[in-house]
């Protein structure tokens, strides 16, 4: 063209201006900072896409459609010197009626609503704005990001169309005249403004493919060479996936972040309620943001096109482990823009997703014990979480969770499950101990009771575990108790000395401690060791309060309650002492060293200085009358 066709209005040239929510988005898109430019590619190239999809359904279901538009392709010239950016087509192409209609009006219903609802936040924040716009995704009309004036030139497959070049600066109007392309398809060309220049370049346009589009299902070639590799692989058959695809597949998704290979895949296709297909992969390894609760890694694709990289919408947090695809037919590319808070087919998709991840872990768990031991050492903490934020799922990821026990070698687990087939005779709860670690709950006074009746003792030594027993506090009709925690009555045993003989101790010890304790009794959960200091039923517990420290040290701590051994030498002679002289200073330090001792055993003392002078004292005593 010499001439513009503004001045050339008897070359058939018809200026029209856009319609006036055109001109709004218009306005967004050209005065606006975007910080998500790069997605105008991606706009362009899905329409091709479409283009060609609806190509091919015509060329089905039409008889008189009889123009060869050869193999379907998608086509990305670059020309640094003309710092023009072409993508080319032989899709289904435009009529000049589909032209002025498509390219300069709105059919979408939701694109105004999103405006108009965001115009506010728009105006205050534009950098924001523009997040916002790109991520929406405004259509054809995200090619005024990067171009100064787009051509284009299209002939539509219909019979008897003909060719039609349409151009723009987007600046209020378009003009439509006569074209020259002489088959089916389109081809736009965007002459890049000054500061978009880099996408002239090969390598950026690759990446950009790559990254939107890599999964399109027509090849798109950037300078002749094929840049996406155009295989959905996430529809197609299960059978039809290699284990060398998935490999390949994981890589791609996680950009070689996660390990190398997919501790578990799970393939799904599905046609109702909403019609999705998943690939989604377990890892092998965790990756070191796993604890950012905002990570989460799963891309989703409205109809092979990427819509959102990292997209938390489709999974719970519990569950940010996964790592994969999720395309339903059933999202238009502009999902976005309808707030995906709100999207309905969103939530039945994240719905379907969670049943069937819990459905592939508990058969893993069941079918490859050793595969899902490794899961559980690199996730287990994060779908432990789970239980705290998800009543409807609660009792089945309980289920997949997995502890070591008082009979467990160190680092062995057992499930719920197992630890109940396990149960003795006569045992009603499921019994467990917080802590933090094996080592500071092992040897723990308060499992004597317990050990001695062959009950096992679940290891709840993950600080996690603390909100996991407060909210599974039953599994298969059986509570989940404390053994640290309230009063434990496991049945009174044979030999149990009558109360009455050891009361005076208990009286004696409440007096000398005071108020360092809520109360002091007589205790059922210990054999061997002389006292031990229990929670009352509701307190948060020993290992909640250090928890609770570490994170506010102003914390202040709930008074325990001391317990005696009943059928321990010292509390047996404490009482005979305590009979004969109540207020002896003896009374006292011993009263005290029972308080101490149960702390010790605990891996805490408050004053060791003290404690090891009223040690000193009583063996000086002991070592007196010894010789
Ligand atoms: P959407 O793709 O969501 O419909 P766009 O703004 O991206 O919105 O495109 C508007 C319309 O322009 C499309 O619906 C389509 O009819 C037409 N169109 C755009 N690009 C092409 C193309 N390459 N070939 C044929 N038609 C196209
Ligand atoms: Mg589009």
């Amino acid at each position: 063209m010499s001439t513009e066709p503004e001045n050339n209005p008897s070359g058939g040239a018809t200026e029209l201006p856009f319609q006036a929510e055109v001109q709004q988005i218009l306005a967004l898109v050209i005065n606006s900072l975007y910080a998500n430019q790069e997605v105008f590619l991606r706009e362009l190239i899905s329409n091709a896409s479409d283009a060609l999809d609806k190509a091919r359904y015509l060329a089905l279901t039409r008889k008189d459609i009889t123009e060869q538009a050869g193999e379907p392709k998608i086509e990305i010239k670059l020309d640094d010197d003309a710092r023009t950016l072409t993508i080319t087509d032989n899709g289904i192409g435009m009529t000049r009626d589909e032209v002025i209609h498509n390219l300069g009006t709105i059919a979408k219903s939701g694109t105004m609503e999103f405006l108009k609802s965001h115009a506010d936040a728009m105006k205050k924040d534009p950098q924001n704005s523009a997040n916002l716009i790109g991520q929406f995704g405004v259509g054809f009309y995200a090619a005024f990001m990067v171009a100064s004036r787009v051509d284009v030139s299209t002939k539509s497959m219909l019979p008897g169309a003909e060719a039609v070049l349409w151009r723009s600066s987007g600046s209020g109007t378009f003009t439509v005249l006569p074209g020259d392309k002489e088959t089916p398809g389109t081809v736009i060309t965007l002459h890049l403004k000054d500061d978009a220049r880099e996408y002239t370049k090969a390598y950026r346009a690759k990446d950009i493919v790559r990254k939107y589009s890599d999964f399109v299902h027509f090849p798109i070639f950037v300078n002749d060479e094929q840049a996406n590799r155009s295989r959905a692989i996430w529809a197609l058959p299960k059978s039809q996936v290699t284990d060398e695809d998935h490999a390949d597949f994981f890589h791609h998704v996680t950009e070689g972040m996660d390990g190398e290979k997919p501790l578990m895949t799970i393939h799904n296709s599905v046609d109702a309620p909403v019609q999705y297909h998943a690939l989604l992969y377990v890892p092998e390894k965790a990756p070191f943001d796993l604890f950012h609760k905002e990570r989460r890694g799963l891309r989703l694709y409205a109809k092979r096109v990427l819509i959102i990289e990292d997209t938390d919408k489709l999974t719970p947090p519990w569950l940010r482990f996964l790592r994969g695809v999720v395309d339903s037919e059933d999202l238009s590319l502009n999902v976005s823009r309808e707030m995906l808070q709100e999207n309905r087919t969103l939530k039945t998709i994240e719905q379907q997703i969670v049943k069937q991840t819990l459905k592939v872990l508990k058969d893993t768990a069941e079918n490859e014990p050793e595969k899902y031991t490794k899961f559980w050492g690199e996730f287990g903490r994060v779908l432990k979480e789970g239980t705290t934020m998800e009543y409807r799922h609660k009792d089945a990821i309980a289920e997949l969770c997995r502890f070591e026990s008082m009979k467990t070698e160190a680092g062995k687990l057992i499930s719920l499950k197992q630890y109940v087939e396990a149960m003795p005779e006569g045992q009603k709860d499921i019994y467990y101990v917080t802590g933090p670690g094996r080592k500071g709950v092992e040897h723990s006074p308060h499992l004597e009771a317990f050990k001695k009746r062959g009950y096992d003792v679940l290891f709840m030594i993950d600080p996690i575990d603390e909100w996991f027993v407060r909210s599974v506090t039953e599994f298969e009709k059986k509570t989940l108790r404390s053994v640290a925690h309230g009063d434990i009555d496991l049945g009174a045993e044979p030999d149990a000395p009558k109360e009455e003989m050891v009361a005076s101790a208990v009286v004696a010890v409440k007096g000398a401690l005071g108020d360092k304790v809520k109360d002091v009794r007589l205790s059922k959960r210990l054999t061997d060791s002389a006292s031990c200091l229990v929670s009352d039923q509701g307190d948060p517990g020993a290992n909640m309060e250090r928890i609770l420290r570490m994170v506010d040290q102003e914390s202040t701590e709930r008074k325990r309650i001391l317990e005696l051994n009943p059928t321990h030498p010292i509390i047996k002679n404490l009482a005979a002492l305590a009979a004969k002289e109540p207020d002896s200073e003896r009374v006292k330090t011993w009263s005290q060293l029972l308080f101490d001792q149960a702390l010790l055993a605990e891996g805490v003392v408050e004053d060791p200085a003290t404690l090891v002078r009223r040690i000193q004292d009583l063996l000086t005593q002991v070592s007196s009358a010894a010789v």
